[in-house]
């Protein structure tokens, strides 16, 4: 039986005082829920600090938003997997569409931060997903199978065995328009039985998760669907009681 996992992605939003606010809302809120659903937040790089301070007691653990492939090294304004350990980081995500967009991140260097998340003992969540275009024009498996590959690939079958892999549809992300439940399952189950080829057990115990657009409306029906093992929640993570609900509803 995979336990549900909620995460919220922060992006490049807060300040120190919204942090502060917004995880003690979540701090109280999630008391109780928290047993039956693991819940994280991906706050900004500058905020992991604070934000591992204020949740040091509680449940709901920490999760970086990107991270670079090399341990250390001359890579001016980049953070490594090391120095994540060191903030009692958990979660890291990795090949997130706005990276692979905005900051041109390939395949292949997806497929290093994959593995060098890792091998740093913190768990990748592996973000996978097809434009409009690439749906529309009938190779949304194709695609997602191939950002799959370049992973599965790098950091073989095993790997999965510690990863979460997030599918989150571009054009889902920050529209207001989310997959079907029946869409989104239907790609779930895709990911799944590929990897079930390398590795049943391992691809039975894998959480895939779901992100676009998840709110407190359509989280229910979109968690309840038989391999969507919860969601990667973007703009509702920013609001409280919002973002509660989301995790609640996993019951
Ligand atoms: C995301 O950023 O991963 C995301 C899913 O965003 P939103 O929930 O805002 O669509």
């Amino acid at each position: 039986m995979r336990r549900k996992l909620v995460v919220g992605n922060w992006k490049m939003n807060g300040s120190r005082e919204e942090v502060k606010s917004l995880l003690g809302e979540l701090f109280v809120g999630l008391v109780k829920a928290t047993d039956s659903v693991d819940v994280a937040v991906c706050p900004t790089a500058i905020h992991l600090g604070l934000a591992g301070e204020i949740l040091r007691d509680s449940p709901i653990e920490l999760g970086a938003q990107n991270v670079h492939s090399s341990p250390k090294g001359a890579y001016t304004g980049e953070i490594s997997t090391p120095m994540l350990v060191e903030f009692n980081v958990r979660y890291v995500l990795v090949g997130h569409s706005e990276r692979r967009q905005y900051f041109a991140e390939s395949d292949e260097l997806v497929a290093e931060k994959f593995t060098a998340v890792q091998s740093g003992g913190l768990t990748p969540i592996l973000c996978l997903g097809e434009s409009l275009q690439h749906r529309q024009t009938g190779i949304t498996d194709q695609v997602i199978l191939g950002q799959l590959d370049a992973a599965l690939e790098v950091a073989g079958i095993e790997a999965f065995e510690n990863a979460v892999v997030a599918y989150e549809p571009v054009w889902a992300i920050g529209t207001g328009q989310t997959a079907t439940p029946d869409q989104a399952q239907e790609v779930h189950q895709l990911i799944r039985a590929h990897l079930a080829e390398a590795d049943s057990n391992i691809a039975g115990q894998l959480r895939v998760i779901y992100g676009g657009s998840v709110n407190a409306e359509n989280a229910d029906e979109l968690f309840a669907r038989q391999d969507i093992d919860g969601g990667l929640v973007g703009g509702a993570s920013l609001k409280a009681n919002e973002f509660i609900s989301i995790c609640k509803s996993v019951d």
